[in-house]
């Protein structure tokens, strides 16, 4: 059986977190080592390891978070097309991911650079 990740211990709230979105599939909160000004994960409630082990029977949840990113993006004014934000998902060790928890970054705030290092 695979280990508890930190991310599931913040949807449990055994350790704190930003929270700035919750509902019955996802949870958002912001990213404890921001490279933006708006730093924001969304995360599924469950556990999908990255997206590269995510199911065909996923696909509600994996639009679910687009959507919640969107929702949260509106929500900070940033979805016109004269404001901005990205969404980045890392899988793996190249990518360099850290938790094992799918989790998409949401970052706005500042020019960002293209392309990603
Ligand atoms: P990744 O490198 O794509 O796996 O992203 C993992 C992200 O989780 C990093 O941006 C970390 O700063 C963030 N992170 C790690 N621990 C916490 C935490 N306790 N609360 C919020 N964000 C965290």
């Amino acid at each position: 059986m695979s280990e508890t990740t930190l991310f599931e211990r913040i949807i449990a709230r055994e350790i704190p977190a930003d929270i700035v979105h919750e509902d019955d599939i996802s949870i958002a909160f912001k990213d404890i080592s921001p490279q933006a000004p708006h730093h924001i994960l969304i995360i599924p409630k469950k556990a999908i390891p990255r997206i590269g082990q995510a199911h065909e029977d996923d696909a509600a949840t994996l639009g679910h978070l687009l959507l919640t990113a969107r929702k949260i993006a509106r929500d900070l004014d940033l979805a016109e097309v004269d404001k901005g934000f990205r969404l980045v998902i890392n899988n793996g060790k190249d990518a360099g991911e850290s938790v094992p928890h799918l989790h998409v970054h949401l970052l706005a705030g500042r020019q960002l650079q293209w392309p990603p290092g």
